[in-house]
This record gives C-alpha cells, structure tokens and sequence, in this order.
C-alpha cells in the first residue's frame, strides 16, 4: 500500500511539472541576453519578524529547472537584498516584458539547460505592522493590477507555475502569543515563537491565504461540514476585535458559510479543498484556495473562487477573466441570453499580460449567459462546469484550452464564440481604473488592506 501511495504522489508530481511547461510563456532577448522562464518546483521561505527591532525579513531557497539555457527569471517586487545562483553571487535586473505588459526581475548570469537552485534574501515591509510588542502581516493578493500576488511580498513565479512552498515563520520577541491563518499545513508552534507551513504542491503564486495577528486581535468560530464525499472539513471563521465584531456576526457568517458550501456542492461536486477559513473584512474580497478575505455580502463569489479560480486555475492574465465571468453569472443568477452585441479583448491582450480584465464582471457574465443559451438543448453551461471541475481541478490552463473543452463536451464548437466576443482588438493591457471597479473585487491599495490586517 505504502509502494502504491508513493506512485501516485510521483506521478501527480510528474503532472504538475509537464502542465508547467506546457504553460510556461515564451523567452524573450534583452541587452544581457535571452530571460528564460523556469519551472520553480520547490520554494522555502524563511519568514522573521523581528518585533524587537520592528524589522522583518526573508530567505528563501529557490529549487527550478531550466528548459533551455538563458537568464532565469522570476519576479519579486522588492529587490533581494543578496542573490545566489548556484552558491555563486549574482544580481538581478528588474525589466520589462517586450511589448511592456509587465515587470520582472531576470537574473544576469546565465544557467544551462537542468536544475539549479536560486537564493535570496529581501526585507519584508507589505502589509505588516508592529505594535506594543506584536505584529501583524497578511499576504493578500489581488489580480487587478500587475505583480500584486505572492511577489508583492516573496520571490515567486508567473501564475502558471505550481510550486511545493514551505514557510519556516519565526517571531522575535513577542509580547503576546499570536495566531497564523492559512490554508497550509500549519505544524506545532515551537515554544510559540516559530511555526513550520506546508502547502500543497499544487500551489501557484495565487493560492496562499497566510495572515499572522496577535491572539487577542481577533475572534473566531471554528465548526466542520460534511462534504458529499464524505470528509468532515474543517471550517473557522474569523474577524478583528471592533472591526466587524457585532454580536452574532460569527455565528452568521458560519451559517451562510455552510449555505453556499452546500449549494456549491450539489452544483459543482465535491468541494476541492481539505478545509475553509473565512476572513471578514473588507469590502469585496479576495479568494485563496479554501480561504477568503471579504464582506459578507461577497461570501458567495469568493466561494465560489474556491471551484473556479483556485480549483480551476488560469495560466495567464489572458484566462483570468473566465473564472470572474462564470462567478458574476452566478451572482446574477445564472441568466441566458439569446443575443449579445458588441465584443471585448479579455483574451487578447498582450503576450506577458498578468492581470484579470474587469470587463469579465460585465461583458464576460453576458458572454456566459448567451453560452448557456446556445447550449440550453444540452443542459445548458453548468454540466460542463461541474465536468471542468472533475477532469481539469489544479492543472492551469489557457482561455484556448477551456473553449475546446467546452466544444469536446458538447460536441459541439465554441471557438466563434470566444472569438467574436472575447478576442477582440486590445488596445494595449487590461484597464482596470478605480471607476470601472467591481463590488466584489475593490481595488485596494497596500495602505486601505493595512485597515483590515
Ligand atoms: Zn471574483
């Protein structure tokens, strides 16, 4: 038996890396030479917060593979303070994609074709505040704007890549014991000031819900509902003292919870994540794997992410709209649409581009409701959904491949329909202005989240 289950650990391994590659954007040239993306397949992160000194920082250890020789790439948004590549010291460049969708950091020395291992050391100062002897820090994400998921904080890959991560998070100096929310395996604390994380190796730069608080900061419920497969999962919902703290708010939010995981279920199977956390705060939200930071009011939507978003995950900005479009069909309650005027670029914007056009709120929900319709003979859209769910949970994908997917099951062609209302001419990137914003996902800057750390 033990024989067996390593198998299929090494195979859903083997998997996890040829879908990486299959996704893996394109090298491009630079005056040093041509930046090659690699495929991470190991990242530990070494987390202190030094309270004492009100500083905190990280080391991270990067294992990746390098499909063709190059300067490797990856991206984190404040510059490490010491690069190694192989032992050897090196420097990274941050630069810009060719048509200047992005930004990202290409390390000046080049590696062969094979394995090599990238290490770092960086300050961390997003999202984290001392005070009288404690610390808060919360590594929320969000896909409206560019280099805003886990390389706002950590050294991280493109979206595309799933990565084994581990943290090692350390406390220096605490006044008060603490608590770590996330949706990794969170091992003993050792004697409360350090704590081990393992998260899934299917895990993208878009999956990790981590916030760290003082104990005395928040209030929680912890529960557990019972999946149609079976598994009793845990569930715990959480809020910060005097933020959202009236009476009865928990209970509510446990109640609403176990309401949309249930109805989630029946629609879509069984629900992909070995537990739910539920953060409110905020307005709008934001959805993790099996964990969301939001208002009560956007509990459905970022739920619904767990299935598609973070079940079903895109490998690019360009497919990001898919999951927001299919989330807001069923906020509208899952309408249909005979006929649809007009067209939109969500998955024509350039090459590198990372971020979900908001166009997928509106134009995208209509473009879901005129698929139902023309599939109503079918069952309309959501068997193919649950389908999704089943065949494709945690392997990133492409707009392209979602719209023959959807044709093999059918048996019938979309690709028009994409398109017509989906490729159309893109004036540059996504433009995603605080005006056009959506109810579920507000544009937040670092310092209107501190609010909520
Ligand atoms: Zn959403």
């Amino acid at each position: 038996m033990k024989v067996m289950i390593l198998a299929a650990l090494v195979s859903t391994a083997a998997l996890a890396s040829d879908n990486d590659l299959r996704h893996r954007p394109k090298s491009f040239s630079t005056p040093a030479g041509k930046a090659v993306f690699v495929d991470f397949h190991e990242a530990n992160y070494n987390i202190t917060y030094d309270i004492t000194k009100g500083q905190a920082f990280v080391q991270a250890q990067i294992k990746f593979t390098a499909p063709e020789a190059g300067l490797p790439i990856f991206d984190s948004v404040t510059a490490p303070t010491r690069l190694q590549l192989n032992g050897k010291d090196v420097t990274a460049v941050e630069t810009q994609t060719p048509a200047r969708e992005t930004t990202l950091r290409v390390v000046s020395a080049n590696v062969s074709e094979g394995n090599h291992v990238l290490q770092m050391e960086l300050p961390l100062t997003a999202l984290v505040e001392f005070k009288n002897g404690t610390v808060k820090s919360a590594f929320w994400t969000s896909d409206l704007a560019s280099r805003q998921f886990l390389e706002r904080y950590l050294p991280a890959n493109f979206e595309f890549d799933q990565v084994k991560m581990n943290f090692q998070v350390n406390l220096i100096g605490a006044k008060e014991g603490h608590k770590i929310y996330t949706n990794g395996v969170l091992g003993k604390a050792r004697n409360g000031t350090s704590a081990a994380i393992s998260y899934p190796p299917y895990y993208t730069a878009s999956s990790i819900f981590f916030h760290i608080t003082p104990a005395s900061a928040v209030e929680e419920r912890r529960s557990s509902l019972r999946s149609i497969d079976g598994r009793e999962l845990p569930v715990t919902v959480y809020h910060q003292k005097g933020l959202f703290s009236t009476p009865g708010n928990l209970a509510n939010l446990e109640k609403q919870t176990a309401a949309i995981f249930h109805e989630l279920e029946k629609d879509y199977g069984a629900f992909p994540h070995p537990g739910i956390i539920v953060y409110n705060a905020g307005q709008g939200g934001m959805e993790y794997c099996g964990a969301t930071m939001t208002s009560a009011q956007a509990l459905g939507h970022e739920l619904f992410h767990s299935y598609f978003a973070r079940g079903f995950m895109p490998a690019n900005g360009n497919s990001g709209w898919v999951d927001e479009a299919l989330a807001s069909w069923r906020d509208k309650g899952y309408s249909s649409i005979a006929q649809l005027s007009g067209t939109s670029a969500m998955s024509s914007h350039p090459y590198y581009n990372r971020i979900t056009d908001m166009q997928a709120y509106t134009f995208g929900e209509r473009f879901m409701s005129l698929l139902d319709n023309k599939l109503k003979a079918k069952g309309g859209l959501k068997p193919f959904m649950r389908y999704i769910i089943e065949k494709r949970i945690f392997s990133p994908m492409f707009v392209e491949e979602f719209a023959t997917e959807m044709g093999q099951f059918y048996g019938t062609s979309v690709e028009a329909e994409f398109k017509q209302y989906t490729f159309g001419r893109s004036s540059g990137r996504p433009v995603n202005t605080k005006h056009v914003e959506n109810k579920f996902h507000p544009k937040m800057t670092l310092e209107e989240l501190k609010t909520y750390l």
